[in-house]
C-alpha cells in the first residue's frame, strides 16, 4: 500500500555544489527555518534527555513537509571509505537527488555513491544547480550527467530522469532555466510526483532495520532506520533479530523519534514507510530487524565491511611533549579511544596486550585520519605508527589481504601516471 503522504529521497552532491544551501531552502519554503537557535529549541521542547546534548544533531537526516507529504531527505557520506554506509543509508530511500553545479559539472567523486544508488533501482531526479553563475552551461552539464549515468549502468527508466534547474542561492528552481520562475516550489512538485511514495504494508507485523548507529552518553545507542512495516509506539515490546543471525530478545522501546525538519522529535508512534530512530535496544548494531513479537519478520542481514587498515595510537614519548597538545596522559588517551569505540561502530579499537598502546582499526587512511584530526583539535597529543594492513585468517589457515576494487578517473595524459603508482601499490588493471 503506497503512503502517499511519505517521501524518502537521497541526497548525492560533491562538496560545495550547494547542497546546504538548497536543503535551507527548502526547508524556508516549507516555512522552517534553517537557524540553529531555533532548532536547539525545538529538540529541547521534546524531551529531557535532549537536553544533553549528546542526541541533538548527529544525524543528518532532515524533513521538509509540503503539501501534506513529508519530504525525508537522508544525507550520503561521499567518500569510498564510508563506502558501507553508503549503501545502508540507501536503503531508507525510494528516490535520490543528484544535485550538480551548472560549471563545474558531475565529479567523480560522487560517482560512487550514484551507482550504489542506480543499482538500487532508486529514482533519480537531476538538480543543476548555480544556474545564476556566470559561466553557467546547463545544457552541457545535462549531457555529461546523461553520460555518466550511462556509464553507471543506469536502467532506461532511470535515464529518463527528470531535470530540474535551480538557483539555490537565490532560491529558485526551474523546470526550464529560462522560464522565469522565481520559488522552489517546481523542485518540491517534482520530487512529490516522481519518487515513489513508500510501498509498505502499515497494518503488517512492525519492523525496521537498523541502518545506522548513533551514540549519546546519555541515552546510549540509537537506532535509525526505516519502518518497512506495521505501525510502532514508544513503550511497545518488540522482538530483536540481531544482524548475527544467531541472538534474538524481547525488549521495550524506550524513546521513539521520527525526523521532523532538522532533527530528531520525539513521537508516540510512526508508520511504515517513514524513517524513525529508537531508544532503547541496547546494543544495537547495524542490520538489527526490531519486529513483532507474535510475527517476526526476518529480514536479509546486512553487511558490515570490516576494517582493513590498523594503526596503533600512544602517548606522546618525544622530549617535546605538551608542544602540539594538552592533553597527553596515556590513561586520557585510552578513555578518548574507547569512547570512540562505542559511537562509531565501524571502527575497533582495542588495547594491545602488553598494554603500551591503542590499536585502532578502521576502514582506510581517511576514516582513520578523520579521527587522529578530530582528537588533535580536541587538545590530544599522542603518537601513531604506521598503518598496517588487517590480514584474516581463513578456515583453511592461508593468510587473506582485504582487497579493496578501485576506480580511478583520470584526464588521458596522466593515465600512465596513475596506471604507474596503482602498480607500485600491488593494483591489477581490471580494465581501462
Ligand atoms: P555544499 O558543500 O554542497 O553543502 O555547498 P553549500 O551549500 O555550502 O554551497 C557552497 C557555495 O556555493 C557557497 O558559497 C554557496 O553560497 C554557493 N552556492 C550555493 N548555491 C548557489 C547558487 O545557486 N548559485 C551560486 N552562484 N552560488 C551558490
Amino acid at each position: 500500500m503506497l503512503q502517499e503522504h511519505i517521501r524518502n529521497i537521497a541526497i548525492i552532491a560533491h562538496v560545495d555544489h550547494g547542497k546546504t544551501t538548497l536543503v535551507d531552502r527548502l526547508l524556508q519554503t516549507a516555512g522552517v527555518f534553517r537557524e540553529n537557535q531555533q532548532v536547539e529549541e525545538r529538540v529541547l521542547d521534546s524531551n529531557d534527555q535532549e537536553r544533553e546534548r549528546g542526541i541533538t544533531i548527529l544525524s543528518k537526516n532532515v524533513s521538509i513537509r509540503y503539501k501534506d507529504v513529508k519530504i525525508n531527505v537522508i544525507d550520503t557520506p561521499g567518500h569510498a571509505d564510508f563506502g558501507g554506509e553508503v549503501e545502508r543509508v540507501l536503503k531508507m530511500a525510494d528516490g535520490v537527488l543528484l544535485l550538480v553545479d551548472a560549471f563545474e559539472g558531475p565529479m567523480p567523486q560522487t560517482r560512487f555513491v550514484l551507482k550504489h544508488a542506480l543499482s538500487l533501482n532508486l529514482v533519480p531526479i537531476v538538480v543543476i544547480n548555480k544556474i545564476d553563475r556566470p559561466g553557467a552551461r546547463p545544457d552541457e552539464v545535462l549531457d555529461e550527467v546523461f553520460e555518466l549515468m550511462l556509464e553507471l549502468g543506469a536502467s532506461d527508466e532511470q535515464l529518463d530522469f527528470t531535470t530540474v534547474y535551480a538557483s539555490a542561492m537565490n532560491g529558485y528552481a526551474r523546470l526550464d532555466p529560462d522560464d522565469g520562475n522565481m520559488d522552489m516550489l517546481p523542485l518540491l512538485d517534482t520530487i512529490l510526483e516522481h519518487i515513489p511514495a513508500p510501498d509498505v504494508d502499515p497494518d503488517g507485523p512492525v519492523a525496521m532495520q537498523i541502518c545506522t548507529v548513533d551514540h549519546s552518553e546519555y541515552v546510549g545507542r540509537i537506532g535509525t532506520g526505516r519502518l518497512f512495516s506495521g505501525s510502532i509506539e514508544a513503550g511497545q515490546q518488540v522482538l530483536v533479530l540481531k544482524n548475527n543471525g544467531n541472538d534474538r530478545y524481547e525488549t521495550t522501546i524506550k524513546h521513539l523519534y521520527t525526523f521532523e525538519a532538522l532533527g530528531r522529535e520525539e513521537a508516540q508512534d510512526a508508520v511504515a514507510g517513514d524513517i524513525i530512530a529508537i531508544v532503547g535496544v541496547d546494543d544495537a548494531d547495524v542490520g538489527d530487524v526490531v519486529t513483532d513479537i507474535e510475527n517476526p519478520v526476518e529480514m536479509e542481514p546486512i553487511e558490515v565491511e570490516e576494517p582493513t587498515l590498523s594503526v596503533i595510537f600512544e602517548a606522546s614519548s618525544s622530549p617535546l611533549v605538551g608542544k602540539e597538545g594538552d592533553i597527553v596522559g596515556g590513561r586520557q588517551l585510552k578513555e578518548r579511544l574507547m569512547r570512540e569505540g562505542e559511537a562509531n561502530i565501524s571502527m575497533r579499537i582495542e588495547e594491545l596486550e602488553d598494554k603500551s598502546g591503542i590499536e585502532v582499526a578502521g576502514r582506510g587512511i581517511l576514516h582513520l585520519s578523520v579521527l587522529m584530526e578530530t582528537m588533535r583539535r580536541e587538545g590530544f597529543e599522542f603518537q601513531v605508527g604506521r598503518p598496517r594492513v588487517v590480514y584474516k585468517t581463513a578456515e583453511d589457515g592461508t593468510k587473506l589481504e582485504p582487497i579493496e576494487e578501485a576506480t580511478v578517473d583520470v584526464p588521458n595524459e596522466y593515465a600512465g601516471k596513475a596506471i604507474e603508482v596503482m602498480g607500485t601499490a600491488g593494483g591489477i588493471m581490471e580494465h581501462m
